[in-house]
């Protein structure tokens, strides 16, 4: 199946652009393929872009700042939170991880979708400030086994960290029920068709369409 089948903008109408944007909350253990999902997703969609965090974690072999993280020191991080530039912060193994608002903000103004690649205490975090703008997806494996030799394949990580993060990975799963939607990434490409699917079908709802009920009394006004 083409996934660009579903790709809305193939059915863009211009009152289409007083949309509400919707904040897509991802979760997953690490290697279950949720940055893969989210980056292709932002990819394949103008309207929706990527939500950098803050991190006080060391950059691995590859990344590159304001790319995949804003890197910071720990007196740098804390700053942020006391001026109070995070939506969301959390403690996740030890480094702080964070989600900076104004860009967030800025997004929502123009009517842009917002995905976040954030853990469980994040995501519920954002749920919790703003419930009916955010949509929850979490990421399974197929099985541990598979988790765990994604992880070596990677090569990006000693193995004593990968340990580490696999049994940081077993903490995250068991939150897998506070999500409104679960994918098991087996395949690829028919995750990356569940999660178009998903975020297709959650546009539509009417609470984020405000042009609809101007929409639907013209129709009525008709003959
Ligand atoms: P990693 O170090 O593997 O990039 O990320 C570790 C965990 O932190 C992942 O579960 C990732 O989703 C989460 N994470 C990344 N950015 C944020 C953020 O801004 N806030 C929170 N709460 N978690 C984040």
């Amino acid at each position: 199946m083409a996934p660009t089948a579903f790709h809305p903008d193939d059915h863009a109408k211009p009152w289409e652009t007083t949309r509400r944007g919707l904040l897509l909350l991802m979760s997953s253990p690490a290697g279950a393929g949720k940055t893969s999902l989210s980056r292709r997703l932002v990819a394949d969609y103008g309207d929706m872009i990527l939500s950098i965090s803050a991190t006080t974690r060391a950059p691995r072999p590859g990344e590159e700042e304001a790319r995949e993280y804003f890197f910071k020191t720990r007196v740098e991080f804390e700053a942020l939170i006391a001026a109070d530039d995070l939506l969301e912060w959390a403690d996740v193994n030890g480094n702080y991880y964070g989600t900076p608002k104004a860009p967030v903000m800025a997004a929502l103004e123009e009517g842009k979708d917002v995905l976040f690649d954030i853990d469980w205490q994040g995501a519920r975090q954002i749920a919790q400030t703003a419930p009916l703008d955010s949509v929850r997806v979490f990421v399974l494996p197929p099985s541990w086994s598979d988790l765990s030799r994604r992880l070596n394949a990677r090569a990006q990580d000693g193995e004593e960290v990968i340990r580490q993060r696999l049994a940081l990975g077993k903490s995250e799963i068991a939150h897998w029920s506070e999500y409104d939607y679960v994918i098991v990434n087996k395949d690829f490409d028919r995750a990356y068709a569940d999660l178009i699917h998903i975020y297709r079908a959650e546009r539509m709802k009417p609470g984020r369409n405000p042009w609809l009920p101007d929409f639907v009394r013209g129709l009525e006004a008709e003959d």
